[in-house]
C-alpha cells in the first residue's frame, strides 16, 4: 500500500496553492456563498483505515452525489423493474437537460442526471408520504456512514425549491409521458431534500464503502446490495457519474465517480478504497475543478485507476 497519509497531505497542500479553482455554482443561493478556497479529501481503505486532509471533516452540500444513494435504495425497493423507467446510457448532456426526453418518451437516459433521479425519487415515494421518504434516505445514509450527525440542510432544500424551475419542468414533462406516478410537488420536495444532505468528505467516503466492497458494509458486515448490483452501480458511476463530463473523468481519473454541484465527488477504487474529495469551484461541465485534479493526482501516485493492471 502506498503511503496514503503523505499522499493526502501533499495533495491538500498542492490544492491550497492551485491558481485555477473554477466557479462556485450560482443558481442555488446558499451554495454561491461557500468559500471557493475550501478543499478536502478523505480515503477509507478496505482494511478500515482513514486518511483525511485539508477540510475533509467540514460538511458541504452533497447535491447530486445523493443520486447514488437514492438509486441504491430504490433498487432495494423495486429491483430491476426500475430499469423499465430509467435507462443506463450516458447522456452527453448537462445535468438538467430536457432535450432527450422528447424522443425517448419520457424515459431518462440514466439515474444520475436530474430527470433520472426524479424518477428514482418517485419510486422511493411509493405509496408513502414525502416525510417518510426523506427520513428513510437520511437513516440509510447515516447507517452507511455509521454517523448519526449527518443532516439535511433545510435552507438549501428551500432555496432549491424556489429556484428549481428546470427540475419542475422536467418532472411535469415526464409526468406528461406517464413516467411519474406521484404529484410533481411531492416528488420534488423529496428530491430537493436528498440533494440538501450535508456531509463531510470523511462521512461520504465511509458511506461509499459498500461500493468498494462488493455491496457489503465492512463496518456492519451487512450486505447493502448484492455484489452484482454494486458492480452495476459502479459501472453507471463510471459512464454517467459526471454528466457530459463523464468521458473526461474516466479519461483523467479512471474510477467510478459521482459529482455534485456542491463541489463534492465520491469515487470508488473497487476492492481498495472509497474516496471523497470536495472543492466548491466547478469546471464548465459542473464538476469540481480541484476535486477532479486531486483524484487525477491520487490515481497517478497510487496506480488505482481501474484501467491500471492489477
Ligand atoms: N439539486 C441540484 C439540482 O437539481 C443537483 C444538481 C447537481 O448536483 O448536479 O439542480
Amino acid at each position: 500500500m502506498p503511503d496514503l497519509a503523505a499522499i493526502v497531505a501533499d495533495i491538500a497542500a498542492e490544492m491550497a496553492d492551485a491558481p485555477d479553482r473554477g466557479t462556485v455554482a450560482q443558481y442555488i443561493p446558499p451554495l454561491a456563498a461557500v468559500d471557493p478556497k475550501r478543499f478536502g479529501i478523505a480515503i477509507v481503505t478496505d482494511d478500515g483505515r482513514e486518511y483525511v486532509a485539508g477540510d475533509g471533516d467540514m460538511g458541504f452540500s452533497i447535491q447530486s452525489i445523493s443520486k447514488v444513494f437514492a438509486l441504491t435504495l430504490a433498487l432495494g425497493a423495486v429491483g430491476d423493474q426500475l430499469w423499465q423507467r430509467v435507462g443506463v446510457e450516458p447522456s452527453g448532456t448537462p445535468f438538467n437537460s430536457i432535450v432527450q426526453l422528447e424522443s425517448e418518451h419520457g424515459i431518462p437516459r440514466n439515474p444520475f442526471i436530474n430527470a433520472g433521479a426524479i424518477v428514482v425519487t418517485d419510486i422511493l415515494l411509493g405509496r408513502g408520504e414525502p416525510r417518510e421518504a426523506i427520513g428513510e434516505m437520511l437513516r440509510f445514509v447515516r447507517t452507511l456512514a455509521g454517523d448519526d450527525a449527518i443532516y439535511i440542510d433545510d435552507a438549501v432544500a428551500r432555496a432549491e425549491l424556489e429556484t428549481g424551475h428546470r427540475n419542475i419542468a422536467l418532472a411535469h414533462y415526464m409526468r406528461g409521458f406517464g413516467n411519474l406516478n406521484r404529484e410533481v410537488a411531492r416528488v420534488l420536495g423529496v428530491y430537493f431534500h436528498h440533494c440538501a444532505l450535508t456531509m463531510s468528505c470523511r462521512q461520504l467516503a465511509r458511506a461509499g464503502r459498500y461500493l468498494m466492497d462488493g455491496g457489503r458494509n465492512p463496518e456492519t458486515g451487512h450486505n447493502v446490495v448484492s455484489a452484482r448490483r454494486a458492480r452495476r452501480i459502479n459501472a453507471l458511476m463510471l459512464t454517467c457519474g459526471h454528466y457530459d463530463g463523464s468521458g473526461e473523468f474516466a479519461f483523467r481519473v479512471g474510477l467510478p465517480g459521482k459529482s455534485g454541484v456542491g463541489g463534492g465527488i465520491l469515487a470508488v477504487a473497487p476492492g481498495i478504497a472509497s474516496i471523497a474529495v470536495w472543492s466548491p469551484g466547478l469546471n464548465e461541465r459542473g464538476n469540481s475543478q480541484l476535486g477532479t485534479l486531486a483524484l487525477e493526482r491520487l490515481v497517478h501516485r497510487t496506480g488505482w485507476s481501474i484501467f491500471d493492471p492489477r
